[in-house]
């Protein structure tokens, strides 16, 4: 039986929608409809596919406030924030819509014929999202899967499935045919677990915590399915004492609190050299203090509230058993606020240094020299992200090197880029999205050998 579920605005604790939760019959009826649409939609040329792609991409990006706006009130992320986001779809549509008419094989020297690869579609794929970013991590998984060919069955976080709603309807008016790109709200148990054990969905790309990462590679297992796991971070940003202290750690601030922290690539350790310490720690005090935790409907808004109550809770545990270094400002009244907040650790054994929050919390410790960041940067099960800042490139280079995470920046906190690799190395996932390549993930390689002899 379907259930309903109330969204709550997250910066006024109001309701701002009802959502009819999908139970497994719906989610059966949902798979099939993509399992029969799959056949037409590998069929449409490469130059129509494309073609329907950027006229998606124009059509997300002419709703480009109403989506940034329902963002706002679903999951309480700035107004910048979310404009960025909904354009974030826009690129990922118009950049794979490129990849469609390029996504060629091989001509492979054999003896005795002729031998040809093709990159085939694999079919229906399953799109499970978690709440923290809502539209880019939907269009990470949706540009690369209907440009490879397939059907997309997207289940948006139980908490925020609003805007992926809205984009099932603009495909339709796009002109994406009904079945190719189809999205049903519902629980992490019910209808994420059915997208695991359907046999017609032959593919799992899951974004998310790394225990429900674990279960639902557990159940790929059964069928061999393929599935990409983007899972959790706990990065480092390190600050070595010849680098531009100032432009550092003024934006430093914003490598772990942009999205109040529910972020998978928070740089939410920072690793200080001891000899720029007390020189760092007074600038970045300040930049901490200046970030404008407000309304995020508010222009001028840097970060927002947390998802909900619970969320909050959780994340204010880690900071009672931790000693605070200081903390910047948050509004009071409803909506789940919290400050930005920095820890300073000596010890590297508290739980706030090594699990990951997903808060606005970030911990301070202190190195002595580059072997010491990278043996600090590279303790932990995650390996997501990060940065280093140094003004002597070879040392950065160095660093970057020996850092076990999938995506760094040097001198800057950037980490993603729709046209660059993402993904994480250990417990922070399997495979990469984005960047060139993303349509190999959701491709199977076929090679056929003709005979050439008489
Ligand atoms: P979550 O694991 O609770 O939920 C993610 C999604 O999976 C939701 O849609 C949920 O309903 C569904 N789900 C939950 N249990 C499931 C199950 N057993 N079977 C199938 N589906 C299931 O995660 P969350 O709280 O929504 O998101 C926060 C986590 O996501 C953090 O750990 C964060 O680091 C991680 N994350 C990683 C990346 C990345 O790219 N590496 C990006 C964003 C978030």
């Amino acid at each position: 039986m379907s259930s309903t579920l109330q969204i709550i605005n997250p910066s006024t604790e109001q309701p701002v929608a009802t959502v009819a939760m999908a139970d497994v019959s719906e989610t059966d009826r949902v798979i099939e409809r993509a399992a029969k649409a799959a056949p037409d939609w590998r069929r449409v040329s490469p130059a129509d596919r494309a073609r329907l792609l950027r006229r998606f991409a124009e059509v997300v990006d002419s709703h480009n406030e109403e989506l940034a706006r329902l963002e706002v009130a679903n999951a309480g992320h700035t107004i910048g924030n979310a404009r960025w986001e909904a354009n974030n779809v826009r690129d990922v549509l118009h950049y794979y819509a490129g990849a469609v008419e390029r996504h060629s094989g091989r001509q492979i020297p054999v003896a005795g014929g002729v031998d040809i690869t093709f990159y085939e579609p694999l079919g229906v794929v399953g799109i499970i999202v978690p709440w923290n970013f809502p539209m880019p991590i939907a269009g990470w998984g949706l540009g690369p899967a209907l440009a490879a060919g397939n059907t997309v069955v997207m289940k948006p976080a139980t908490l925020t499935p609003l805007t992926a709603l809205r984009l099932g309807e603009l495909a339709l008016e796009a002109g994406i045919p009904e079945g190719v790109f189809q999205v049903i709200p519902g629980d992490g148990a019910t209808v994420g677990q059915r997208l695991v054990t359907h046999e017609a969905v032959r593919k799992v790309c899951f974004t998310g915590s790394n225990a429900a990462g674990r279960t639902i590679m557990e159940g790929c297992a059964a069928q061999v399915k393929r599935v990409t796991l983007e899972l959790g971070g706990k990065s480092a940003n390190i600050i070595f004492d010849n680098a531009d202290l100032a432009k550092a750690a003024a934006s430093a601030p914003y490598a772990v609190f942009d999205n109040a922290g529910q972020d998978c690539c928070a740089r939410s350790r920072l690793l200080v050299q001891a000899s720029a310490y007390d020189q760092f720690m007074e600038y970045f005090e300040s930049a901490v203090k200046a970030v404008r935790v407000l309304d995020p409907s508010d222009e001028a808004s840097e970060m927002g509230p947390l998802i909900t109550a619970a969320q909050r809770e959780s994340v204010l545990s880690y900071v009672d058993e931790s000693q605070v270094a200081f903390r910047g400002s948050a509004p009071d009244g409803p909506g789940y606020w919290m400050a930005p907040t920095v820890l300073e650790s000596t010890s590297r054994t508290e739980r706030s240094y090594h699990e990951e929050i997903f808060g606005p919390v970030v911990s301070v410790v202190r190195f002595h020299d580059e072997a010491e960041a990278i043996a600090i940067a590279n303790e932990g099960p995650y390996g997501l992200s990060g940065s280093i800042w140094s003004r002597d490139i070879g040392q950065a280079l160095r660093v970057a090197r020996g850092v076990e995470t999938g995506a760094l920046s040097v001198n800057s906190n950037s980490s993603v880029r729709y046209n660059t690799p993402f993904g994480g190395f250990k417990q922070s996932g399997i495979g990469r999205e984005l960047g060139p390549d993303a349509l190999l993930g959701f491709s199977e390689e076929k090679n056929v050998f003709i005979s050439t002899e008489e």
